[in-house]
């Protein structure tokens, strides 16, 4: 995830045995966010995201909200392709414009008011689940 552009991205990675200087984690408030906002597990047609801060677990050393990728590609093989509500519904996806950049510089700066922006998403952005997939409500596994 970066502030700029969300987690809308394929990310790419080079091998190279040049020696190159480590550079620092990014902390731009996203921890403290997700704690907040949860929407995209909200919205998850799977229920492959976990959500709330006791749903966290430590995976290689960093503690996360750890998918469930099973979940998530059976719903794919259901529906016949790609889904990415997830990423669809995510206020850090939003356009990168004047307005947006404003919100993600405030979601960063100031925490108190980041339960304050989740609900403004909520309100402009009015996100709708989809119908849920027969083989979620079946009870086949
Ligand atoms: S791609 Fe769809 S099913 Fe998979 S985690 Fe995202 S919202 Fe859930
Ligand atoms: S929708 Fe985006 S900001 Fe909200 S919990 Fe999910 S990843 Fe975090």
């Amino acid at each position: 995830m970066s502030k700029e552009i969300g987690n809308n991205f394929r990310p790419g990675a080079v091998a190279t045995d040049l020696p190159l200087a480590h550079d620092r984690p990014v902390d731009f408030g996203l921890q403290d966010f997700c704690e907040k906002c949860g929407i995209c597990a909200e919205f998850c047609p799977s229920g492959a995201l976990p959500k709330g801060e006791n749903q966290q677990v430590m995976v290689r050393g960093v503690r996360r909200w750890q998918m469930d990728p099973e979940k998530c590609y059976m719903y794919w093989c259901t529906i016949g392709h790609g889904c990415g509500i997830c990423q669809a519904v995510c206020p850090w996806n939003h356009k990168n414009n004047l307005f947006h950049s404003l919100v993600r510089e405030t979601a960063e700066r100031f925490p108190y008011l980041r339960s304050l922006l989740v609900k403004g998403e909520e309100l402009t952005y009015s996100h709708k689940p989809g119908p849920e997939p027969r083989w979620m409500t079946d009870d086949i596994f």
